[in-house]
């Protein structure tokens, strides 16, 4: 998207304090910053949503963040943060591309914890459903079959492999066989 502040950011057309880039991300400081280190974590490539994202590139992103995790709040002299993103507009999301904070937490400095952002009103009662609504549509959704069906095809792909290997074992041990039989004894020629 032409027009979005991360995507030109992206491509250098405005400036930002980059802390880290590689081919697919990229970390810079919020020009507007709740806490000392407040950092902002992006994909290269525009997309609103987490979920939006494919796994792999996912995983590159979250791969980022957990190193990052282990080097922003000490850098500015702290132990603790928070991670996280508004996903989607509901939820606080000002700019339409994804992008992670991780906002680096001091002793005694006031600010709430995640469950402070909002607080609604859920009966206790309600949870066991809402548990078994949330389990029914994993059930139902292709989300988790498709990682069911990649592991199941790597398991196949590494049994194929093993199996391979093992018939090449055999032949290799079949062909040593057949060797020895071909080459000459030599020590009853050499009894000559
Ligand atoms: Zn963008």
């Amino acid at each position: 998207m032409t027009d979005c502040i991360f995507c030109k950011i992206v491509r250098g057309e405005i400036p930002a304090l980059k802390v880290y880039e590689d081919s697919l991300n990229l970390a810079f400081l919020d020009i507007n910053p709740c806490s000392l280190g407040h950092t902002i974590i992006i994909p290269k490539k525009h997309y609103q949503k987490l979920e939006e994202m494919t796994e792999e590139e996912a995983k590159e992103l979250f791969s980022v963040i957990f190193r990052l995790t282990k080097i922003i709040p000490k850098s500015v002299g702290t132990t603790d943060c928070n991670i996280g993103i508004n996903n989607g507009k509901f939820a606080g999301q000002e700019v339409s591309h994804l992008h992670f904070h991780i906002i680096p937490r001091f002793e005694g400095d006031n600010g709430l914890p995640m469950q402070g952002l909002v607080r609604m009103e859920v009966k206790k009662e309600d949870l066991p459903k809402i548990a078994e609504k949330i389990k029914k549509e994993i059930e139902n959704s292709e989300v988790f079959k498709e990682k069911e069906k990649s592991e199941e095809q790597k398991k196949e792909k590494s049994e194929e492999i093993k199996e391979s290997i093992k018939s090449f074992e055999r032949e290799w041990q079949e062909f040593n066989l057949e060797e020895q039989d071909k080459a000459p004894n030599y020590s009853e020629a050499r009894r000559e």
